[in-house]
């Protein structure tokens, strides 16, 4: 018999099961795709990596950070003394914006393009190194006006225009370490992260472009800052010329106190632990946790990674990455590691259907782009619009895919290959949270076979494995939680504020090891397949199973796009398996299709897997950042009253799904 599980959710850390059970191994794979051989002889980082770092794990990350430039070169590499609080490089010094800006230009390569920024309206603005770097001068020439001095914390509530990288890079500049919000956010969401950041500065515009109309964000700013007194000013970027009411006691225009500056900003060293960022998390499992970064480490592991699972070729590549600057995505993979690098990269705006959904083909068309990185649900809606979109545009300067944010469905996978990467460019399928700062586990474009809906290999340096509740690592072909077992360069320092919930939430379920919140399993090959939320984890009659293996069987079905799956306490077999999906195109709910579904999961995956119940509904509810959230779904299905939703997008998606479920539970 089940023992049933007691969930304490994320608030408080700790996620318990009292059962044996590992996660059930449902999903076969046997899809395999080699790397192309130009791809392979080219690649900047192959198989010996593995090896090198292997053999010594510290001198290989000591060997990457020689890719930054230092003040002072470090001596040390980790100090785990303190563990679980990490120092990585602490005797070293450097200026993270120099690393990301200057030394570009004092290469000789201030007129590389830094930013090919794309307004949602169609306007545009290219960015070089050289004019990045006057920006960034200048920004951190009027921030230090302000009163900001290192060690300041600076809230950043921006759309995705160039300011958003260069009041990022200013900070850093500085060492004022950023909280960026998300310019999505309520008002209210906005205020509890000021606050908890205690930030004194908030940098804010009148409004960004969204949907083809300006979409105001400083009165969620003027209602935020009303709960704030410690905000001294808010720095307004001009974007969309909306009307903004206007505080004169502590409202500044951007462009006014920047213009004003001077384009020579001298760069201070700060120590390699200095604090970089604040970011909190997307809030998918809970109250979103206000994780730390700091400089050396995580600078080091985010270009690294940049360089590796991308195989950017600076000189050459274009490379695109659709996250909203507000996640961590948009941290390490538009800010950090792309410009330590110097790479030329695309900054969009919008949405993917304004004004029409080909945009994003549309711009990988118009600069070339070679490399682009999304999410799986972008993937799913492009499938749900249909193949004959992407068809229309020329993508063939494409050469490397990147995925991020949750598990890729197989099906998905496989659709973003063949419609979107000719089926020729390699998909790295990257696992990372907000809290490991940087790429862990994904496959090298230049080394790894791939498998559809796996992120396969823990990077080079990095060490990964799968326990069970026990703590016991599982043989292949086994499911449980996914650890790491040693610690990283860009690894969160603590939780902002609080060590306690630090050490709880990921140092307490499994001794001496980072326990990540996401099930996972090994295939035969001793592969990592990423398995969903722990908290998600469904117990059926005795058996753990995966949400992402029932979704991803779902999606596997031609008029399926999308899929979410719960388990709903059920009298007779602990819980029961309730699927909510959204059809394909032009596909036609009906009971027969609803049946049909079931047996599909039951055929693929078998008997125990067969949902109790499927709904067909319009939208899920997502987070912000575009993830599924499962337990509102739960509540729904489980006739409970939702619980947090300020992280929801869109929150009459719920009231329509209820209209879905009249007899839950
Ligand atoms: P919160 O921790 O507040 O609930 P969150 O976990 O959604 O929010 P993020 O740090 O943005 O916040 O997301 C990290 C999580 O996203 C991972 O723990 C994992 O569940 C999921 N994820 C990210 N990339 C992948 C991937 N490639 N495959 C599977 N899951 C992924
Ligand atoms: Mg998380």
């Amino acid at each position: 018999m089940p023992c049933g599980r007691t969930n304490t959710r994320a608030d408080k850390g700790r996620w318990r099961v009292s059962s044996n059970e590992s996660l059930a191994n449902l999903l076969k794979e046997e899809r395999r795709f080699t790397p192309p051989e130009t791809l392979a002889a080219s690649a900047n980082v192959t198989a010996q990596a593995y090896e090198q770092a292997a053999a010594d794990r510290l001198g290989f990350w000591a060997e990457q950070a020689r890719r930054l430039s230092w003040a002072t070169e470090p001596q040390q590499t980790l100090d785990w003394l303190n563990a679980p609080f990490a120092k990585w490089f602490a005797d070293g010094e450097l200026n993270v914006a120099y690393n990301c800006v200057d030394r570009h230009v004092e290469a000789g390569l201030g007129d590389r393009v830094a930013l090919h920024f794309e307004g949602e309206p169609g306007d545009t603005r290219t960015v070089t190194y050289a004019e990045l770097k006057d920006e960034v001068s200048r920004a951190a020439n009027a921030l230090t006006e302000l009163g900001v001095r290192a060690g300041d914390r600076v809230a950043v509530y921006l759309p995705m225009i160039p300011e958003a990288v260069i009041a990022m890079l200013a900070c850093a500049r500085i060492g004022a370490p950023h909280s960026v919000v998300f310019g999505g956010f309520s008002a209210d969401a906005v205020a509890s992260r000021i606050q908890d950041a205690d930030a004194k500065i908030v940098i804010t515009a009148d409004g960004g472009w969204r949907r083809g109309k300006p979409s105001a964000l400083k009165p969620a700013i003027d209602e935020a800052v009303a709960s704030c007194p410690q905000v001294e000013h808010v720095l307004v970027v001009r974007r969309t010329g909306q009307d903004v009411a206007w505080d004169e006691s502590h409202d500044v225009w951007w462009h006014e106190v920047t213009e004003r500056q001077s384009t020579e900003h001298e760069p201070q060293a700060f120590n390699a632990e200095h604090p970089l960022f604040i970011l909190y998390t997307s809030g998918t499992t809970g109250k979103p946790k206000g994780i730390l970064h700091t400089s050396g480490g995580y600078l080091t592991q985010a270009a690294f990674t940049h360089h590796a699972v991308f195989d950017l070729k600076p000189e050459t590549d274009v490379y695109w990455c659709t996250a909203d600057i507000g996640w961590v995505t948009g941290h390490s993979y538009i800010v950090y590691g792309p410009l330590a690098n110097g790479a030329t990269q695309v900054l969009y705006e919008g949405t993917p259907d304004t004004p029409h959904q080909g945009r994003f083909w549309e711009i990988v068309q118009k600069y070339g782009v070679s490399i682009l990185y999304t999410a799986p649900t972008a993937i799913r809606t492009f499938m749900k619009w249909g193949d004959e979109i992407p068809a229309k545009f020329d993508l063939s300067s494409l050469r490397v895919l990147g995925s991020v944010g949750e598990p890729i469905n197989p099906e998905a996978w496989m659709w973003y290959r063949r419609n979107i990467g000719g089926d020729r460019c390699p998909i790295v399928d990257t696992w990372w949270q907000t809290e490991t700062g940087a790429m862990m586990i994904s496959p090298l474009p230049g080394v790894t076979a791939t498998k559809p809906g796996s992120a396969q290999t823990p990077l080079p340096g990095i060490a990964a494995t799968v326990v069970d509740d026990e703590g016991r690592e599982v043989p292949d072909g086994a499911g449980g939680y996914l650890v790491l077992t040693e610690p990283w360069p860009s690894m969160l320092r603590t939780i902002w504020g609080d060590d306690q919930r630090y050490v709880d939430t990921y140092w307490s379920r499994f001794q001496g090891r980072y326990f990540a919140g996401d099930g996972a399993k090994k295939d035969d090959d001793g592969d990592i397949w990423l398995l969903g939320r722990v908290d998600d984890v469904m117990l059926v009659s005795g058996h753990n199973i995966s949400t992402t293996e029932v979704e991803s069987a779902l999606v596997s079905h031609p008029k399926v796009a999308e899929a979410a799956v719960v388990g709903a306490a059920d009298a007779t077999t602990g819980q029961a398996i309730v699927a909510f999906v959204i059809l394909r195109g032009s596909a036609q709910d009906s009971d027969e299709l609803t049946a049909e579904l079931r047996d599909h999961v039951a055929k693929a995956l078998g008997p125990i897997a067969k949902p109790k119940r499927v709904l067909t509904v319009a939208e899920l509810p997502k987070t912000r950042s575009g993830k599924i959230m499962r337990r509102l779904l739960r509540d729904v299905a489980e006739n409970r009253e939702l619980g947090d939703v300020t992280t929801l997008t869109d929150s009459t998606v719920m009231d329509l799904i209820q209209t879905k479920l009249p007899t839950a539970s």
